[in-house]
């Protein structure tokens, strides 16, 4: 089963994005936002696995059918499975010009696997961008969203999205609500399993020679330009 792989790719053809970046940090950090800033800079394409695993859903069989059975049971994707989706991700045209990838590697093992795959490519993580936040802040981020209570559940965010009105969606009227997901009691509980594996991944690429880590306490914008910045010398030939 972990070896289908092989039989379903009929041309072993390498994986051949000839820069690689991979986005580190924990939920609330930010690093979706700054994948998407980051690729359209640089002109890369940007690659979430949780993207990849949204379409492969809506498309459905065979790798559709199989992911969902992890989802529908609130389960972790395994990572044979994960790994196939990035692998299939990153053959693709429009991947070889580079790609900067979210929401993988999320383990120490997923992080190996990456590197071999990526070798056998001839080519390798160009950086790892670390976006730090401590854990109260993340917390706090975290537990600023609020949903509301009508049929169209409107997400939005005491920070980054705020209602016109306090405690009132924009949209219908209903009174917003903190979802139990948002308490602080359950983030911090989320947080103390997710972070232990990201500092896996951190320790990694310390290992490999290519993390850089930035101080995610900063606008946005700040965090996007030294990003930038850091992306722009990993990429010249050295
Ligand atoms: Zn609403």
């Amino acid at each position: 089963m972990t070896q289908a792989t092989r039989e379903d790719a009929p041309r072993e053809i390498p994986v051949g994005s000839s820069s690689v970046f991979v986005m580190v940090g924990a939920p609330g950090a930010g690093k979706g936002t700054q994948a998407q800033r980051l690729a359209v800079s640089l002109d890369l394409l940007p690659v979430s696995t949780g993207d990849l695993f949204r379409t492969a859903l809506r498309e459905g069989a065979p790798l559709g059918a199989e992911i969902r059975r992890y989802v529908e049971k609130g389960a972790l994707v395994p990572d044979p499975v994960t790994l196939r989706v990035v692998r299939e991700r990153l053959r693709q045209p429009d991947a070889a010009h580079g790609v900067v990838l979210d929401g993988f590697p999320r383990t120490r093992a997923q992080a190996e696997a990456l590197d071999s795959m990526l070798a056998q490519g001839r080519t390798r993580v160009a950086a790892a961008l670390y976006i730090e936040v401590e854990t109260p802040e993340l917390v706090r981020r975290l537990a600023g969203r609020r949903v509301c209570s009508g049929p169209g559940q409107h997400i939005f965010h005491l920070d980054s999205r705020p209602p016109r009105r306090p405690g009132v969606c924009d949209v219908d009227g209903t009174p917003l609500v903190q979802r139990s997901d948002d308490e602080p009691e359950t983030i911090r509980a989320r947080l103390a399993r997710q972070l232990p594996p990201m500092y896996e991944v951190v320790d990694h690429y310390q290992g490999t020679g290519v993390l850089h880590a930035v101080r995610g306490d900063r606008p946005m914008d700040e965090i996007a330009e030294e990003l930038l910045r850091i992306a722009q010398r990993a990429l010249k030939p050295s």
